[in-house]
């Protein structure tokens, strides 16, 4: 991010607690538009949470979550939708009983008033999803269901994406193929969150990382310099974490 440009978002001193645990313990994080920011950390570290808090599922005990400079933690998911927020699910959940098309139709309808919003035809060739376009969401394999899941966020034109795990499962082609679709994204000025355990495609497509431990930030930069931090390394090799 070049020192003139504001973030979109501003995460401050975040905390979220589940009962006496505490999943974020004063995370601080920013993204601007236009920027693929990568979150990654050891299984439980709080990804899922941040991004769970930021998408307005949750609402955060502590700390400042800002949009343009507007606070918005605790603000419900479906009305920071339009105001251009929307995510990924770690496990996706489309309507398993609608077809593909019906899927995208309910998101087409919901989203940010102020945008026109993409053609169904267009985000089911971009995203593989012509041919399923008829079949009930249950037929499709997981691979798919995370296209459907992220077609059905990008229907909602979002400004702000938060994508959690989008590529776990994907074969080498698959990953290389989403690794482009996601920087064409940033390249139209998105904002876009990404979670992932793989480090290749968090090198490939980010810009700069946060890495996460219990609930707090140890390393914010490039990648390629985490890895080289004595206390990064230490929490990806002594936990529980398979990469
Ligand atoms: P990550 O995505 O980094 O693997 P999560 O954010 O899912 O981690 O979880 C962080 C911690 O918070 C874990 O210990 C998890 O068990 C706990 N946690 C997450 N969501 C809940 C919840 N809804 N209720 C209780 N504990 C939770
Ligand atoms: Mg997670």
């Amino acid at each position: 991010m070049s020192p003139e440009q504001k973030p979109i978002l501003d995460v401050a001193r975040l905390v979220k607690r589940f009962g006496g645990f505490t999943a974020l313990d004063g995370l601080s994080f920013h993204v601007a538009s236009g920027e693929i920011l990568g979150l990654v950390g050891p299984n439980g570290s709080g990804k899922t949470t941040a991004i769970n808090v930021v998408s307005g599922l949750y609402a955060p005990d502590g700390g400042e979550v800002a949009l343009d400079g507007h606070a918005i933690g605790g603000i419900a998911s479906h009305r920071l939708v339009h105001r251009g927020i929307n995510r990924t699910f770690q496990i996706p959940k489309p309507f398993l009983s609608l077809s593909v098309r019906e899927n995208i139709r309910v998101a087409l309808a919901y989203g940010r008033a102020a945008v026109t919003p993409p053609t169904i035809e267009a985000l089911l060739d971009e995203y593989r999803l012509a041919e399923l376009v008829d079949r009930p969401a249950a037929d499709l394999n997981s691979a798919q269901q995370k296209m459907l899941d992220l077609v059905r966020a990008l229907a909602t034109r979002p400004r702000l994406l938060l994508l959690d795990e989008l590529a776990a499962g994907l074969n080498p082609a698959e990953l290389d193929w989403i690794a482009g679709r996601i920087k064409a994204l940033a390249a139209t000025g998105m904002a876009i969150i990404v979670v992932e355990h793989l480090m290749g495609f968090i090198e490939q497509i980010t810009d700069r990382v946060i890495v996460l431990n219990a609930g707090k930030e140890i390393f914010e930069g490039k990648l390629a310099a985490a890895v080289q931090e004595p206390q990064v390394i230490e929490v990806f090799l002594g936990g529980e974490h398979a990469a």
